[in-house]
């Protein structure tokens, strides 16, 4: 069954990969048309949420915002970009994590402070959501404790949000936050959110830009020649012109108007950056601390074949993500590397609903297999990581079935064991192929001849962090914010 985002179900799209949750993007650029910039920049970011987009662009004393389900390319014309006229934007591509996939809850999320109007793209997910609803009920309560003494001239129009996501709760909280202006409303109330979180927001004439104190999600500040970009992926920067500047720090809040920049702290960093960003969520040819996520992934094949050598005739990728860590994994075995499988790239990009006969061709309809260079050959096939293991059977069967002699799984990424509370979907734990069986019995579920993960050290030193600043809990299932008691 197709889905309103124009994403097919994994009834026939079973590549049940973790699914990034958002993108955001925003720029301050008096004379550039800001929201085809935007447009572009979430472009860029489109494999981070292909849920639903949007815009918000002000001229300065009004904001307008486009969302809607879809694809960028879906969501918005050129006409409707030219409904978005100013000098700033912040835009979003949207993965629902809280809050369920509908109109209401796409973003940027609009809402009125007593600042002024407030546009609010949110990358991450809040983990104490139950303790911030019930501080925006406590004020709610207040208020209209408040409202009601008030005579009708004080009454302050109020609207309450209309959508189930944090992001709308940070807005109402940012609206009922002690302060004289938008930015200490947000240095009051950002200590208090827990969880990961890469804010990108406006109002008429400031953008706005934070990163929680773990910085679990990438922000990236760039420069263009008139003006400021703020970008989940340096990719984006790349792709609107803008010069990389440096990373928003984690607990840092960065404000932007025509009197420049100015940087403000919100709370110590104490970093656990998710090194899942390094395996699979962000783009190859984005920055992530100074590491080319590309130059990461390739080292991690390069640890693979190290680690988990196998005597074959030719390693192939899963596309389009396991390319580098095959490249790696043929450069440091020697074996060569070629293509195995094709990719049907635009196939999952479809509203249309599949036939019962197209349904049954299941992983077929992604990748199909180049039988000449596969056919009586011992295979090495690098992957980045495995979620139920449905994927993995499935091309086994299929490359078998296209004359290959022996397969050798060979993944990038230690065991998938534990849930993400941070942004990311991967299956419930009981889902998780990892969670009941060990390596070889997956190897035998998977029908392979042999399985190889890379181990957590060799992980963590290809991306060249320091372990105790980075996330590994759905490896490890140490979680480095504080979890709720209810999950
Ligand atoms: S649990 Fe995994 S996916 Fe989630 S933030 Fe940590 S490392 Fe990233």
């Amino acid at each position: 069954m197709a889905r309103a985002d124009g994403l097919l179900t994994d009834q026939i799209d079973p590549t049940e990969k973790a699914q990034d949750e958002c993108g955001v993007f925003g720029v301050f650029a008096p004379g550039e048309e800001v929201a085809k910039l935007v447009y572009f920049g979430l472009y860029a970011l489109q494999h981070r949420g292909q849920e639903s987009a949007g815009i918000a662009a002000s001229n300065g004393s009004q904001i307008l915002v486009y969302r809607d389900m879809g694809l960028v390319s879906q969501v918005f014309s050129e006409s409707d970009l030219e409904t978005l006229p100013g000098h700033l934007a912040v835009g979003h591509t949207r993965y629902s994590t809280t809050g369920s996939s509908t109109w209401a809850n796409a973003q940027p999320t609009l809402g009125p402070t007593p600042f002024g109007t407030v546009a609010l793209a949110h990358n991450g997910n809040l983990t104490n959501f139950a303790e911030l609803e019930a501080l925006a009920d406590d004020r709610r309560h207040m208020h209209q404790e408040t409202v009601r003494e008030a005579t009708q001239k004080e009454k302050r129009t109020r609207q309450f949000r209309d959508s189930s996501n944090d992001t709308s709760l940070v807005t109402e909280l940012l609206a009922s936050t002690e302060g004289d202006n938008l930015t200490e409303a947000a240095l009051e109330l950002f200590p208090k959110l827990t969880g990961a979180f890469s804010l990108v927001f406006m109002e008429e004439n400031r953008l706005y830009a934070a990163r929680d104190p773990w910085g679990v999600r990438p922000l990236s500040l760039g420069r263009l020649e008139h003006g400021w970009v703020v970008a989940s992926e340096t990719a984006a920067l790349d792709i609107v012109g803008a010069s990389f500047v440096r990373d928003v720090e984690p607990g840092e809040l960065i404000v932007i108007d025509e009197e420049g920049l100015r940087s403000h702290r919100f709370a110590d960093p104490t970093p656990a950056r998710c090194v899942f960003e390094y395996v699979y969520l962000s783009r190859p040819d984005s920055v992530l601390e100074g590491k080319t996520v590309h130059a990461a992934r390739t080292e991690m094949g390069r640890e693979l074949a190290r680690e988990y050598p196998v005597e074959a005739d030719l390693v192939i990728a899963t596309p389009e993500s396991g390319t580098p860590a095959a490249v790696g994994y043929a450069e440091e075995s020697g074996i060569p590397y070629g293509q195995g499988l094709m990719k049907n790239a635009y196939v999952g990009r479809t509203f249309i609903q599949p036939t019962q006969t197209i349904r049954q061709l299941g992983i077929r309809l992604k990748l199909n297999p180049l039988r000449e260079n596969i056919e009586g050959k011992r295979l090495v096939v690098v992957d980045d990581s495995i979620v139920r293991g449905n994927t993995q059977r499935a091309l086994v069967r299929m490359l078998r079935e296209a004359g290959a002699k022996e397969i050798h799984i060979r993944i990038s990424s230690p065991p998938v064991k534990w849930p993400c509370f941070y942004g990311i979907d991967f299956a419930s734990r009981a889902e998780l192929i990892a969670n009941g069986l060990n390596t070889d019995e997956i190897c035998q579920s998977l029908g392979a001849d042999s399985l190889g993960y890379i181990s957590m050290d060799g992980m963590i030193k290809a991306t060249q962090q320091k372990p105790a600043e980075l996330c590994t809990a759905c490896f490890s299932g140490t979680y480095p914010i504080p979890l709720p008691d209810n999950i």
